[in-house]
């Protein structure tokens, strides 16, 4: 069983959160001013790493509170959970 550390209630088992995807992707500012390419790009391209990649996540089951996981796609190791309005700061 995987243990996700929410920031706002701590370690709880993964059955109590949501995956939301990766994190960090902008609405573009003018959405008209892109091509159906471009458009398409933003809605369905993702990174899909091997190793690091940032993550959202939601405690569905508990406080019902986004936040971003930083987990190795390989070893499922979380190396970070912070809220999401924490920029460099960061907890565990
Ligand atoms: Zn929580």
């Amino acid at each position: 069983m995987l243990l996700i550390s929410c920031p706002y209630c701590g370690a709880r088992a993964e059955t109590e959160f949501s995956y939301g995807g990766e994190a960090g992707i902008e609405r573009p500012k003018d959405p008209h001013a892109l091509s159906d390419a471009e458009w398409a790009d933003y809605l369905f391209m993702r990174k899909n790493p091997r190793g690091l990649h940032t993550e959202l996540w939601i405690h569905a089951q508990g406080c019902r509170r986004w936040f971003k996981v930083e987990r190795d796609t390989v070893s499922y190791k979380i190396t970070s959970s912070r809220e999401l309005s924490l920029g460099a700061s960061e907890k565990e």
